[in-house]
């Protein structure tokens, strides 16, 4: 799919992540609008120079607590983040078993759903849900109100990447707490969410899983204390000061 990119080229993540997404678009896992929404996040990553900071190890840091201190954790998956990291989710649901997936579309039909649904099982995430019986989450209007009952309608702890202020704002509102990874830290997402990692969504992954692995086993004391010292407005007031400082 990819190997007209030389790896030589000094764009050549930045490329793979796009093809990733027409081939994700001609299979039908994403929506046209989704590639526009992926526009906005390339031009924050090229701000903050494509790389993982400090602030955003921390929410990583800050995650992997509330995560494994989380009674059932749901992880929101929508067509960028199935067409983009079908994989490294994979590896994150294989590394911390606890986190259920879910499919959660603002475009919604039950053959995009399907078909995202076998994508991410055929990657190895087993009992992918989001086809099952669903309840409404107030305060929402679009297709992204449904939840599962055995997923997002019974959970404590939402991880949702990539979304849209709204839904964020109604999940937080629900008394659930949420995560999210947003390049933007300005987003209404990433102001309204409990842990807002400022990171590339592929970049990220990677690094929450190896957190998580590191922190296996890890005494629960220990772990509340980092989930509550934790301090988001601090995390998008660097992410904000960073990109003011220019590209370089
Ligand atoms: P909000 O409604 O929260 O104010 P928005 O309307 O910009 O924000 P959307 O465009 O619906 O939100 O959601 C996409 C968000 O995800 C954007 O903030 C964008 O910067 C971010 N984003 C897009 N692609 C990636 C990616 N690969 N990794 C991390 N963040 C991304
Ligand atoms: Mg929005």
């Amino acid at each position: 799919m990819n190997e007209h990119i030389p790896k030589s080229h000094p764009r050549h993540r930045s490329l793979l992540l796009r093809e990733r997404l027409v081939h994700g678009l001609e299979a039908g896992l994403t929506s046209r609008a989704g590639l526009i929404a992926h526009g906005r996040g390339e031009a924050f990553d090229y701000l903050l120079g494509e790389r993982t900071h400090d602030f955003a190890r921390e929410a990583i840091a800050a995650a992997s607590a509330l995560l494994w201190t989380a009674r059932h954790p749901v992880f929101s998956v929508n067509g960028n983040v199935a067409a983009l990291a079908g994989e490294e989710l994979a590896g994150l649901a294989k590394a911390f078993p606890k986190l259920k997936v879910e499919v959660n579309l603002f475009h919604w039909s039950e053959d995009r759903l399907t078909r995202i649904v076998d994508h991410l099982e055929g990657q190895g995430i087993a009992d992918v849900l989001g086809l099952g019986e669903t309840e409404d989450l107030p305060g929402l209007e679009s297709a992204r109100r449904r939840m599962d009952r055995r997923g997002i309608a019974s959970a404590d702890v939402v991880f949702v990447p990539l979304e849209d202020g709204d839904r964020c704002e109604a999940l937080v509102a629900s008394g659930r707490k949420v995560i999210t990874i947003d390049l933007n830290p300005s987003s209404r997402t990433a102001q309204r969410a409990s842990i807002t990692i400022v990171d590339e969504l592929t970049r990220a992954l990677p690094a929450l899983q190896a957190q998580l692995v590191s922190d296996r086993g890890r005494g629960e004391e220990e772990l509340v204390w980092r989930r509550t010292i934790h301090d988001n407005a601090d995390v998008l007031r660097r992410a904000i000061e960073r990109i003011r400082q220019g590209a370089v």
